[in-house]
């Protein structure tokens, strides 16, 4: 698993800062950073999960900690042998000490900067943030637009702020052609319904699907990418067990899928150990992944042009 080249089109940054950074940039020993930062292998739900972002958040507010941050994860990406990533966070909440966005992007930027692993920035809405501040962020990704940032997303609590309320925010992000992904049907059916108003490409998560057949049937006609994060899902009690993850269902579906971390520290996983799951309860073989892989490659928020270089490079033998 660890030689296949892999896309990763769903990782958080802020659930992806490693212990042994975290560690240096807040002087505690790893022990005490565990408690802190990792998810149990059970979580209540959704909303006791994301409470495991609330310290990585408070050690990434200056400019060299958010450099620092992003070369960490680039470095993890290396080492899954990722050769194009999408790598998302929420701008917004790296300005409590007075960054502006547009220094905290640019940091990021600056960060991921890597001869091996290509990324591009979706910068995130947030459910619950001011109507204001999330139009800030359309702002700023319209000004970073190809230039490192590639598409905006909306992630938060689906439960507490349903999707309803963020359709018209979503509907600008659509009137700029800003490139669109939204975690829904993460916990539940009804953002799934209404995210399909919308026209995007692309879902975070989307596994609720697998109880909807009229759901499942227009995702598949109108070609809509499920970014797949499984290990995520079993800690937010989505579903019980690995076992009961309806990803296999899906790909026999022949929906179109991405296999992601969306976060290597709050779910303690690599995408390496994901593959190595997804082999031992699904038996998902290389050509499977390869499939997968080069399926994503078309739903990348890339240009035509680096779509069939980055086709080109996936397929190369190194
Ligand atoms: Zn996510």
């Amino acid at each position: 698993m660890k030689n296949l080249k892999k896309i990763e089109l769903h990782v958080h940054l802020d659930g992806s800062m490693s212990l042994e950074l975290a560690s240096k940039l807040a002087n505690l020993p790893i022990s005490v950073l565990k408690e802190k930062m990792l998810a149990p292998s059970k979580s209540l739900n959704l909303k006791d999960y994301l409470t495991k972002f609330t310290f990585p958040l408070s050690l990434m507010q200056t400019r060299e900690n958010l450099e620092l941050v992003a070369r960490d994860l680039v470095k993890q990406l290396e080492n899954d042998h990722v050769i194009y990533a999408e790598i998302r966070f929420a701008p917004f909440f790296h300005t409590k000490e007075g960054l502006s966005l547009e220094e905290v992007i640019e940091s990021v930027l600056k960060g991921l900067k890597n001869e091996k692993v290509k990324t591009n920035l979706i910068l995130c809405l947030m459910r619950g943030l001011e109507k204001e501040k999330n139009l800030q962020v359309i702002e700023v990704a319209k000004k970073y637009l190809k230039k490192g940032v590639v598409a905006l997303d909306l992630a938060g609590d689906e439960k507490q702020y349903p999707l309803k309320n963020y359709l018209n925010l979503l509907k600008i992000v659509q009137k700029e052609n800003i490139p669109l992904t939204v975690h829904a049907g993460e916990t539940g059916l009804s953002d799934l319904k209404d995210i399909l108003k919308l026209d995007v490409k692309r879902i975070g998560h989307g596994v609720f699907s697998i109880y909807d057949e009229n759901i499942l049937k227009e995702i598949k006609n109108k070609n809509i990418l499920l970014e797949i994060c499984p290990t995520s899902n079993i800690q937010t009690n989505a579903f019980k067990i690995y076992q009961d993850h309806p990803i296999l269902k899906l790909y026999q579906k022949n929906i179109d899928i991405a296999i992601n971390t969306d976060n290597r520290t709050v779910s303690n996983i690599t995408l390496n150990q994901e593959y190595q799951k997804l082999n031992k309860y699904f038996s998902f073989q290389k050509a499977d992944f390869d499939r997968i892989n080069r399926n994503a490659i078309n739903y990348t928020f890339l240009s035509s042009k680096e779509k069939i270089d980055l086709l080109e490079e996936f397929l190369k033998n190194d």
